[in-house]
Parts: structure tokens; sequence; C-alpha cells
């Protein structure tokens, strides 16, 4: 089933690594409000699974439900949505983190002259004091620790803080 980005974000917010029953229900959901067994019927999944993901996606503040009387049934039907305004709140919360760690990292790479690995710069970007720490050798391939120009690194962090900061919900279709 693929799911469409919004519900692989909710799913995100969560549960960190993801959820095929929340990530199903939420594709569900983005189309608008339904019956939870309705919902368990679009999801192709048993209702006890659909209603556990809508009480964590619930805790999450992310869906809202009413309650319908149903007279002659004598029980209640219960219909869920999308709470588009705790999304986004839920959203902004975690960007906010991100943001944060991003800032720290920025930071740290702007005021500190960064070793690397001369081979492939994902295996090791430290400090001087790392550096040394290590005889100036890559841990991964045990090529030699120089000094790094960051002015790339610190580009792309600028970028992706400044793409979070701005990032919004997407209405509802
Ligand atoms: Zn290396």
């Amino acid at each position: 089933m693929k799911g469409s980005r919004l519900a692989e974000l909710i799913t995100f917010l969560v549960n960190g690594h993801g959820d095929e029953e929340i990530l199903r229900v939420s594709n569900v959901l983005l189309k608008g409000e339904a019956e939870e067994r309705r919902i368990a019927e679009a999801a192709n999944l048993k209702l006890q699974l659909v209603r556990r993901a809508l009480y964590r996606l619930h805790e999450n503040h992310i869906v809202r439900y009413r309650k319908v009387k149903d007279n002659e049934k004598k029980w209640y039907d219960v219909f869920w949505e999308l709470d588009v305004d705790g999304l986004r709140m839920s959203l902004r919360k975690r960007a906010n983190k991100v943001i944060e760690a991003l800032t720290r990292k920025l930071e740290y790479e702007k005021s500190n002259i960064i070793y690397a690995c001369t081979s492939d710069e994902s295996h090791l970007r430290v400090s001087l004091e790392q550096a040394a720490e290590r005889d100036f050798n890559c841990p991964v391939c045990g090529s030699p620790l120089y000094p790094s120009d960051n002015g790339r690194v610190v580009n792309k962090l600028t970028d992706v803080i400044s793409k979070l900061e701005h990032i919004e919900v997407v209405e509802r279709r």
C-alpha cells in the first residue's frame, strides 16, 4: 500500500519508526471523516487494530471523534476525523526540536575547525581535540584526518533549518 507523504509524516509523529496500521488509518482519514467500521473496511484492518491506531493518534492530538447514538441498534457509532490544528501543532513541536538540534550543530560547525576523513567526510567529522585522540587517523578507513572546509555543511544546515522554520501542513483535501 502506497502511503501519501502526509500519512507517512503522521505515522512518524506518533511512532518514530513507522507503523503500518497508523499509516493505513491516516490514509483513510486524509479523505475525510469516517465511522470506525468504515475505516476498518477501507484500511483492510481488523476493528481492534483500527481502534488501537486511532487511540494512539488521539493521544497525540492528531484526530478527534464524535459519537452518534443509533437508536435502533442501541450503540454508538464513532466518527473520526483528522484534527488539522492538532496535527499542525504536533508537527510544529517536532520541527522545533529538530531545529534546536540542527542549530546547535550549526553553531558548533561555525565556531570550530572540524577535522574530517580525507577519503570520505561521512566517515568522521570531529574537533581538533577528538582528532588528536585518534592520532589523526580515520577509524573507518585509516585515512588521515585533515581540517575540513565546512562551508558546504554550514550552507546545508542553514538551508534545512530555514525550510523547517517555514514548514506548513497542507490543508486536508
Ligand atoms: Zn575514512
